[in-house]
């Protein structure tokens, strides 16, 4: 890592609506560009830093190494490394933390939780809000159908992808999971072999990786003689972006707490 930001206060426009100081974690990558652009064209963010490994630092991408202070927000798009990196700079600086890095374990996520208890932080499978529809309609769905209708979930990613299944596939999951009480050890990866039928109370899932494909997730619900096929496309990364300047907003102001893309569409309240 290269970069690090350093402490200050949040800039306002005299006096104005008030300016949200970023720090972009994984500034280089796919998604720091994307949301930087995003930024960039909404208005209402500075650029305090733009932190990513030397070898992937890029001239477009400078460091820019401002002081960083409460009020301001590390947007974390990186590896779960990367998020580690980040939970350090938000508590050191009082800072809040937005993070879409997927892939982390269980003690990662535990350090995460852990830097709730100091500052604000949102994260995000999927910042996207077709996702969060998408979500809603498969608890619809669920309500409707009985257990006996199988669930199967196929993910396809862009051939660079590093996690599989991708964090939106696991989150999909385990909202199916909680529905109809199937554990996360019936979550079946894949499938080859004699394998025999398919047991009750499995949940296939599938990632398919290849080409530029930015985030395509399908939940096929199969009966008897029928089925259904609920799916979300990104078709570009600004469709996660829009929702990570939400979450930026949203933590520059919350206290202390662990959220989700939940507590924007319920103004804070949660789901
Ligand atoms: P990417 O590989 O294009 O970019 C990641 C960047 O982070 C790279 O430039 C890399 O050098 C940098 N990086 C990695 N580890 C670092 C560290 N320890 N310190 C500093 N910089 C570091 O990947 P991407 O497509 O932008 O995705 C990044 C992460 O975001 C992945 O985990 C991906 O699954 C996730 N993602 C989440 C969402 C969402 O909506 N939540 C959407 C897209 C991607």
């Amino acid at each position: 890592m290269s970069g690090a930001a350093v402490p200050s206060s949040t800039s306002r426009t005299s006096g104005q609506s008030r300016v949200i100081g970023l720090v972009l974690l994984g500034a280089s990558g796919r998604m720091g560009r994307a949301i930087e652009e995003a930024a960039t064209a909404a208005g209402g963010f500075r650029i305090k830093g733009r932190i990513d490994r030397p070898q992937s630092q890029t001239a477009e991408t400078p460091v820019v190494a401002e002081p960083l202070a409460p009020g301001d927000v590390v947007v974390d798009f990186s590896s779960p490394e990367g998020t580690m990196a980040a939970c350090d700079l938000c508590v050191s600086a009082g800072a809040a933390l937005v993070s879409g890095t997927t892939g982390l374990n269980t003690a990662q996520e535990g350090r995460v939780a852990a830097t709730a208890r100091s500052v604000a932080v949102l994260t995000a499978s999927n910042f996207s809000l077709g996702v969060l529809a998408l979500r809603r309609a498969l608890q619809a769905a669920l309500e409707v159908l009985p257990e006996s209708w199988d669930v199967e979930i196929v993910e396809r990613h862009h051939r660079l992808k590093a996690d599989a299944p991708s964090g939106t596939a696991l989150t999909l999951a385990r909202d199916v999971g909680k529905l109809r009480g199937i554990p996360e050890s019936g979550f079946r990866h894949g499938r080859s072999g004699r394998i025999g039928p398919r047991p009750p109370g499995e949940l296939g899932i599938h990632a398919v990786r290849g080409g530029t494909w930015v985030g395509d997730h399908t939940i096929l619900v199969a009966g008897a003689g029928e089925w259904l096929e609920l799916r979300h496309v990104a078709q570009d990364r600004g469709a996660f972006a829009h929702g990570v300047l939400a979450a930026a907003q949203f933590v520059a102001t919350a206290p202390a707490g662990m959220y989700h893309l939940e507590h924007l569409a319920t103004g804070g309240r949660g789901i």
